[in-house]
């Protein structure tokens, strides 16, 4: 295949058939950031290279190799989001939205750009949903921001994702944790990977999150930050777990989870799931006090998440009976003739109206093959318009599950007869998928009252 017609590796397309199952996930998600009160907040796709680069002291994988950063026509380095909470800092502080009622809190769906090596779970192009919430540092804010990103996956239906908490302490306790982190890594320098040697001078933090199995076998006997933090960090952290027990949320401490950059402070936390292999972490998140103090005078304390969706496509890809059905049609008018295919053309337009899902033929086709195209898009009924039909005013409604036929008159009439036909079948099927007998009874009386 030539390359105009092939994507750019580690990038996906989601084709009509799919997106289904991403507009189900997004749907749950905006539910859920609804009841908890946040609210959409969407951002450029492309930033000035500086938002993400700040300074020589950004010691990220992100950062350091995988930006796509490019100089656009008037000489701007301008790179693609590798991540969506610079960009939501950025447009706090640009629109002044601090000064307005707190806390302060969004959330968002973006693409994100990332220049790494492709894989299961790992894209060039890939897509998260994250929550930011600004103003507060109590630690109601942190078991708020876990709850919400808990909830999400709970709603969506995915089970076996455990939650990994851990506190890094704030700049001062984390200064002696430095420290004695040095001092450990240093007596195994020898055998450390050149990128984790550089990261012993420049943030030796960022060495527990290498992903070399040498230098991950390192860091199990590294010392560990919760031995470190301070009375004021310890206390914090001790509520945030103490609001999530309160609620049922269960979690496991796990003091290698690092978000090593110097604007992250206090709690971390990563969602792991069982069904991903190596890729195996959903979501993300922690606590950012210093990020806008990196990008203006101001310093608005925040926490957030950001979760994989493809990931969590992923997933649930893997998993039964999660995904609702596709969406089918809810009527076929298949036709015979000029005066027929016209009459269903119109018909289908006032079906649709009417908020009914209905196609007719717009190819020529035979009546065989449109009742053919009409199998493939599940349609739930159909009807076929003649001469015949036109000239009596009535056609038949076939049932395409069991087959039944119905003779219904043309005209207004229909509509009201397709709804009947769709409110009772809707009604059936949720019956039928009932197992309480009494939930059953009370559907059944329900339906009996519609007739
Ligand atoms: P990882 O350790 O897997 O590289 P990360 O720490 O770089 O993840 P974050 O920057 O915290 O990831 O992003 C939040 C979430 O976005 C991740 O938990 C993951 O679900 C998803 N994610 C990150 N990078 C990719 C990628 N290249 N492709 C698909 N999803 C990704
Ligand atoms: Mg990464």
């Amino acid at each position: 295949m030539g390359l105009i017609t092939k994507a750019i590796r580690g990038t996906q397309d989601v084709l009509p058939n799919d997106s289904y199952k991403w507009q189900h996930v997004e749907g749950v998600i905006r539910q859920v950031c609804d009841a908890f009160g946040y609210k959409e907040i969407r951002t450029p796709v492309f930033e000035h290279t500086e938002l993400f680069a700040r300074g020589v002291g950004d010691t990220t994988d992100v950062v350091q190799k995988e930006m796509y950063t490019f100089e656009d026509k008037g000489g701007r380095s301008i790179t693609l989001r590798p991540e969506g909470t610079a960009g939501v800092a950025r447009a706090i502080l640009e629109h002044g939205l601090h000064n307005g009622a707190l806390p302060l809190k969004a959330y968002y769906f973006t693409s994100c750009y990332r220049y790494e090596k492709p894989q299961a779970g790992r894209l060039r192009e890939f897509h998260q949903f994250g929550a930011e919430l600004y103003g507060a540092s109590e630690p109601y804010a942190d078991a708020e921001m876990i709850m919400l990103a808990d909830e999400t996956l709970k709603m969506i239906g995915l089970d076996g994702i455990e939650l990994q908490l851990n506190s890094i302490g704030c700049p001062e306790c984390r200064a002696k944790y430095h420290a004695a982190l040095k001092e450990y890594f240093s007596s195994h320098i020898d055998e450390l990977c050149p990128t984790c040697r550089d990261r012993l001078e420049r943030n030796p933090m960022r060495i527990l999150d290498c992903k070399s199995p040498v230098c991950s076998g390192i860091a199990e006997g590294a010392p560990v930050i919760l031995d470190y933090i301070c009375d004021d960090c310890r206390a914090h952290f001790e509520k945030v777990q103490e609001l999530l027990t309160s609620c049922g949320i269960k979690f496991s401490i796990n003091p290698q989870i690092v978000r090593g950059l110097d604007y992250y402070s206090r709690t971390v936390f990563e969602f792991v799931s069982k069904d991903l292999g190596a890729q195996a972490t959903v979501c993300g998140g922690g606590r950012y006090d210093g990020l806008t103090k990196q990008l203006s005078d101001t310093e608005i304390p925040a926490i957030g998440f950001a979760m994989g969706l493809e990931r969590i496509m992923l997933i649930l890809e893997k998993k039964q009976n999660i995904l609702p059905d596709q969406k089918t049609c809810d009527i076929y008018i298949a036709s015979m003739g000029d005066r027929g295919a016209h009459k269903a053309f119109e018909l289908v337009s006032d079906l649709r109206q009417e908020g009914f899902y209905a196609e007719c033929d717009m190819m020529g086709r035979s009546l065989k093959a449109q009742m053919k195209y009409a199998d493939k898009i599940g349609a739930r009924f159909s009807m076929v318009l003649g001469d015949n039909e036109l000239d009596t005013n009535k056609a038949v409604l076939k049932n395409m599950t069991d087959g039944s036929k119905t003779e219904v008159e043309l005209g207004e009439k229909l509509i009201e007869e397709i709804y009947r036909h769709k409110i009772d079948r809707e009604l059936a099927d949720c019956v039928n998928g009932l197992s309480d007998g009494g939930e059953a009874e009370a559907m059944a009386a329900l339906l009996g009252g519609l007739k």
